[in-house]
């Protein structure tokens, strides 16, 4: 199935086979009485952020906006907003899906529950989601936000701030760093701070942030959360040859904060980020959902991308080379982003065996398999 096409394993093209493509099944309506939208398989995250606003409502979605719901919901869906309302499955109350059997089921946690329960976070494997409905929650849309942005020599200080701040945040506050290199060549250090709250309350809570040593610039200032929501669509543009591996990590510890700074590589080509978790999406129990990774505080992703296919392999290698010297720090990765098929079944952890016996029910051929996969029992 090919929801956006945004698979960076490419997991939405297959060899030999047939491409559901759902990229024209791309509506979504909002009931702002009911709270809940409902957005088409294909459907992309502008959509159904633009949906949701224009009612004084939000639910999580990703951070670059041509991303769709298919994808990006069914391996558990982190945006700026999981710390407050949890990750895009915990705001999914049902679907409509395809099965191999080719029959149309809605299901929820009454309907099929075990079916329900394995696509919030099993990915692609258990048919077609043809409908998502998810719930919204008010929301004003002109929030305090923005970049704040330090010279790489100031990496230490700022990590090690952040190491012993972020355990403290409110559910309001996503705040995480990434380090990168301009197009101009300035090695750099940012925080992307979304602040979903009273702007005045989220004023004091980052304050301390805010004075830490001197940055370039301080982008941190009331606006619209579309600013935020399409600030990397460009950078990730279709065309732009890209590639990124991720891990989770609960706990950013000072051999991780070492480990960032010594691996650090300068190259406008690559960086590191985080998607920072932790809050409701961390609450939310661990076999709740078939999400693997509730302990997480955040994931890290390293990689990057560039136009000319004569990059691919410096860039794919030193991606990997800057990835491996974090990956003793993480546990496990996030399937929408990585892809390793050897290691799928033990990065869905105590889930697997659940998963495997309600793929065994619905798609016992495996018709399903490009994608983090659940073998048939
Ligand atoms: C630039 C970029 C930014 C991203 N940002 C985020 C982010 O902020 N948060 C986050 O959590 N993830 C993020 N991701 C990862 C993203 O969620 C995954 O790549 C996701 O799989 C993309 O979904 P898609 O439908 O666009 O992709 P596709 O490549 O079309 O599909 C990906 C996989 O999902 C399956 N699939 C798609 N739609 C359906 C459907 N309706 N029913 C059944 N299976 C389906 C496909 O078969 C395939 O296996 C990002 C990825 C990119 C490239």
């Amino acid at each position: 199935m090919r929801g956006g096409g945004h698979s960076w394993p490419g997991k939405s093209v297959c060899d030999d086979g047939i491409m559901i493509d759902l990229s024209l099944m791309n509506t979504v309506s909002a009931d702002p009485s009911a709270r809940r939208a409902h957005a088409r398989g294909g459907a992309l995250l502008n959509a159904l952020d633009t949906a949701a606003l224009e009612h004084g409502l939000i639910t999580t979605a990703g951070v670059v906006s041509h991303t769709s719901v298919g994808g990006f919901t069914l391996g558990g869906g982190m945006g700026r907003l999981n710390r407050k309302y949890g990750l895009a499955i915990d705001n999914l109350r049902s679907a409509e899906i395809v099965t191999a059997d080719g029959k149309v089921r809605r299901i929820s946690a009454e309907q099929e529950p075990e079916l329900f329960w394995a696509i919030r976070g099993g990915d692609g494997n258990f048919g077609v989601v043809t409908e998502f409905e998810f719930e919204l929650h008010p929301f004003d849309r002109n929030v305090l936000s923005g970049n704040i942005v330090w010279p790489i020599a100031q990496a230490r200080d700022v990590l090690e701030f952040y190491a012993e701040w972020y355990a403290g945040l409110s559910d309001e506050l996503y705040v995480g760093p990434a380090m990168a290199t301009m197009p101009d060549g300035t090695a750099i250090i940012l925080m992307e701070v979304v602040y979903n709250g009273d702007p005045a309350v989220g004023e004091r809570e980052i304050e301390s942030l805010r004075k830490l040593g001197t940055p370039l610039d301080d982008g941190v200032k009331m606006q619209d959360y579309m600013v935020m929501q399409t600030q990397e669509d460009v950078t990730f543009g279709h065309g732009v040859r890209s590639y990124i591996k991720s891990g989770m990590v609960s706990e950013i510890t000072q051999g991780l904060i070492d480990a960032m700074l010594n691996a650090y590589t300068s190259d406008p080509r690559l960086a590191m980020f985080t998607h920072t978790m932790g809050g409701a999406a961390k609450r939310v129990g661990e076999l709740d959902t078939a999400f693997p990774h509730r302990n997480a505080e955040t994931m890290i992703g390293v990689g990057g991308g560039w136009k000319d296919a004569t990059d691919d392999e410096s860039g794919i290698a030193l991606s990997r080379e800057w990835y491996s010297r974090l990956e003793p720090f993480m546990g496990g990765y996030y399937s929408n982003i990585d892809f390793d098929g050897a290691k799928a079944a033990g990065n869905y952890g105590p889930a697997y065996q659940r998963l495997q016996a309600i793929k065994t029910q619905y798609d016992p051929g495996n018709l399903f398999r490009l994608n983090s996969n659940i073998v048939p029992g």
